[in-house]
């Protein structure tokens, strides 16, 4: 954990009437970070349609025959590697039985979802071109931490028109414990910003599993509640800011009357 016992404080946003919108932990400076990890589906994007869900499935039938969906298992902030792993898990499947095609069930994953992104439907969540925009203007280095696979997450990026924010990303093909996949992402950026000793790194996402795994890497975290979950559930976590959504956050710039 970053700091052990820091002093809160809470700001409603006047256009909020019920309860508080966006909630900043004593002395966290939610904009002032060298860098920033974000994750994809929920916090920068939502896919309407279910071609990267639906990819399990018909890549684990087309590989090895079987019929395992994804029935039981929890996405939300699910790597896209352990969701397989958890998905034969719950339906009996041992290991040994297929680990030995894992490679070729995740490049069938990959290759069913890039042969299919024109169909893609995505959805980008409110004021996130705004948010890179102004992290990126205060000089922030924007990179991705999240559970999808490389190729699939950059081609969502790039399909909501994002692409061009970020530089480096860490993603789950050799990472199944989300953890793992953010400490690799937060390496990159260091690696990426060697003029500083202690770069100050932050995590952005909308499930519980992205804040567990910013702060097993000591790292702060901004949630936000475009996702599955609700402010008041990742409020709970202690997130160093939690917000209903960016806008959310980018509505205090504002509010200061600070560009
Ligand atoms: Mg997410």
């Amino acid at each position: 954990m970053p700091n052990a016992e820091p002093a809160k404080s809470s700001v409603t946003n006047p256009g909020q009437a019920d309860g508080n919108s966006v909630l900043i932990r004593g002395g966290f400076h939610w904009d002032a970070q060298n860098a920033y990890l974000f994750d994809i589906d929920g916090t920068l994007l939502r896919s309407r349609d279910r071609i990267h869900f639906n990819s399990f499935a018909s890549s684990i039938h087309q590989v090895t025959g079987l019929d395992v969906t994804l029935d039981g298992v929890l996405l939300h902030g699910g790597t896209d590697t352990a969701i397989l792993a958890e998905a034969f898990a719950l339906a009996g499947v041992a290991p040994e039985v297929w680990e030995p095609h894992n490679e070729a069930i995740l490049e069938a994953m990959r290759r069913t979802v890039l042969g299919r992104r024109a169909e893609m439907q995505i959805w980008t969540m409110p004021a996130v071109q705004e948010t890179l925009a102004h992290l990126a203007g205060r000089g922030a280095l924007l990179g991705l931490a999240t559970g999808n696979l490389e190729e699939i997450g950059w081609a969502k990026v790039e399909e909501a028109g994002l692409r061009a924010w970020f530089h480096f990303g860490g993603f789950s093909d050799r990472f199944r414990v989300r953890s793992e996949m953010v400490a690799d992402a937060a390496a990159q950026a260091r690696s990426l910003l060697p003029q500083m000793t202690a770069p100050s790194i932050c995590v952005v996402g909308d499930t519980p599993r992205d804040i567990e795994a910013a702060h097993a890497n000591g790292l702060p975290v901004i949630a936000v509640a475009t996702g599955n979950y609700s402010f008041a559930e990742l409020a709970a976590l202690e997130p160093e800011a939690c917000a209903v959504s960016l806008a959310e956050l980018m509505a205090l710039i504002t509010s200061a009357g600070r560009s």
